[in-house]
């Protein structure tokens, strides 16, 4: 039984919800149509035209409105996304709510200095000629496409970025999680933000298409490797600026010096937070022979001890998608069939009605099985010995994605130098994961994880097109071109660059 379904009636796309919790049905709701994408633009653009000429205090005051507006309405968030998810209580509120919160509260601080004009000091000879200032203009429209495994958040968060740069936003959440994905539009709805700022259109990849087709000012996708690609192919076609955040298969090396109980909480909680079912979640674990059955001892230990329900105060919750259920269970039988032991779990939890996976502990693995070649997405501790810390790190490299990554080791000077040659966006050290939810640090993925950034400064300026305007401080003209010109530019291009004391005053 599949968790959404699409049918059709009186010639109009309906998208059916079920609760992965226990395919209780959830909605149908009409999919948008390619004239409602049209007409979801054409409304954008006028609101994005007045919302331009809002003083940026005023726009902190809309944000700060809806930051109020989100923690009144923090129950009704929590159960629309648990019933779209089956996530455990503490995670919707900890992962949904309060990073939205944080994220609202951290770029209304800073978006005054962040988009206030730069005076920019020139170089060279051109400072005696020109003055320069770098201003920070909104792009326009901005197409925000989602998945499901952070339905809320993974929705506002670039919204709250993209409006306080004085754009609009369209949002094409995932069929997965539609209503989640619609609170959004609501939260600004019910903070009295104007009119058609932030739209929501459900649907499935056809809704995706068609929102890059009307050439928003710019796309901001999270999701998976594949539809990156496409989108990619298609914003290429039309020029269209875009930052892919994609998927990861993040490592953690468990060095000689590490500590072991530390390591072990890290690696489970890497493994089986949002059950499994996160970006950066920990996908394969390299620990070096010396601390290797010290480390499994304590990891299935915690394993074996988390509680899984579909009771509010589970630790590990639902699979959200049963393609991704398959995809985990498929993973672990290609692992056990190549020679893989499965220590704990192993299998769907066969005593819940709905999309579970067991918490599971998996080792003797290599890199010859599917399970540390492609994105799981499931609660899977799984744990691969190695020689020594230049063996991990050179497994740890060998994959095509390059999200994030953990080191554990109590030498940070080394765990440091490590961490500089992982193949990665981002790297932890003694911590699980490099969190999305840190709002000071880009975040962005290098190989197939991902192109260009979210979050920090460099994201939320990507939202804007930094525009210098360059001011002449007298008029100046190179004409006409002589024999004695060319000999003036000649001297001063050989003072300027082959004296180490003039490049460095003017460089
Ligand atoms: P997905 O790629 O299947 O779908 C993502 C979104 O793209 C959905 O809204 C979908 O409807 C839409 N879409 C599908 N086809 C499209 C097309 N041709 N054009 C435009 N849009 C289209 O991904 P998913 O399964 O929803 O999400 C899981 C993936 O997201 C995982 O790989 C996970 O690692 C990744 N992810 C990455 C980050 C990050 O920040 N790097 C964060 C969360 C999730």
């Amino acid at each position: 039984m599949a968790i959404f379904n699409i049918k059709y009636a009186d010639n109009k796309k309906i998208l059916c919800t079920q609760s992965p919790k226990d395919y209780s049905p959830l909605t149908e709701i009409e999919c948008a149509s390619k004239e409602d994408v049209a007409k979801a633009f054409s409304l954008a653009r006028n609101a994005q035209k007045q919302w331009s000429e809002v003083s940026i205090e005023d726009r902190i005051s809309v944000l700060e409105k809806v930051a109020e507006i989100i923690s009144q309405q923090k129950d009704r968030i929590i159960e629309v996304v648990i019933s779209e998810t089956g996530k455990p209580k503490q995670e919707a509120l900890s992962m949904e709510v309060y990073s939205a919160l944080d994220s609202i509260v951290f770029y209304c601080k800073r978006a005054k200095k962040w988009l206030a004009d730069e005076t920019i000091k020139l170089h060279g000879p051109m400072r005696f000629l020109k003055k320069c200032k770098v201003i920070f203009k909104p792009r326009g429209v901005i197409g925000i496409i989602t998945p499901w495994n952070g339905p809320f958040i993974l929705s506002i968060n670039p919204v709250i970025q993209c409006l306080l740069s004085g754009n609009a936003a369209i949002i094409k959440p995932s069929e997965v999680t539609p209503m989640s994905g619609r609170l959004v539009e609501e939260m600004f709805v019910l903070a009295g933000a104007p009119k058609n700022l932030v739209q929501v259109l459900i649907g499935d990849g056809e809704v995706g298409e068609a929102l890059i087709l009307n050439k928003p000012d710019k796309i901001s996708f999270t999701g998976s490797v594949a539809t990156g690609r496409k989108v990619a192919e298609s914003c290429g076609k039309l020029l269209i600026p875009f930052s892919l955040e994609l998927g990861g298969k993040d490592a953690m090396v468990v060095c000689d010096d590490s500590n072991i109980k530390e390591a072990a909480q890290g690696a489970v909680m890497g493994s089986c937070m949002n059950a499994g079912q996160y970006c950066c979640g920990t996908e394969r674990i390299y620990v070096t022979e010396s601390r290797y059955d010290e480390f499994v001892t304590e990891t299935l230990r915690i394993t074996s001890s988390l509680v899984q329900s579909d009771q509010e105060f589970a630790d590990v919750g639902a699979t959200f998608w049963d393609k991704q259920l398959d995809i985990i269970d498929e993973h672990v039988k290609d692992a056990v069939a190549k020679g893989a032991k499965i220590l704990v779990g192993g299998s769907k939890n066969s005593k819940l009605s709905g999309l579970y996976y067991l918490p599971t502990v998996i080792v003797d693995v290599d890199h010859s099985m599917k399970i540390m070649q492609e994105e799981t997405f499931g609660p899977i501790v799984c744990i691969m010995k190695v020689q020594n810390e230049e063996e991990a790190m050179r497994l740890a490299n060998d994959s095509k994605y390059g999200l994030n990554g953990n080191i554990w080791t109590q030498n940070i000077s080394k765990g440091l130098k490590l961490a500089r040659s992982l193949e990665t966006g981002a790297c932890s050290i003694n911590d699980m994961a490099m969190s999305y939810g840190l709002n000071e640090v880009p975040f962005g993925g290098l190989k197939e994880s991902g192109v260009g950034f979210v979050n920090g400064k460099e994201g939320f300026r990507s939202y804007c097109h930094a525009m210098p305007i360059v001011i002449g401080k007298k008029p100046s003209s190179v004409y006409p071109y002589t024999e004695k010109s060319y000999k003036q530019l000649e001297q001063a291009i050989k003072l300027f660059f082959d004296n180490k004391f003039f490049r460095k005053l003017f460089g």
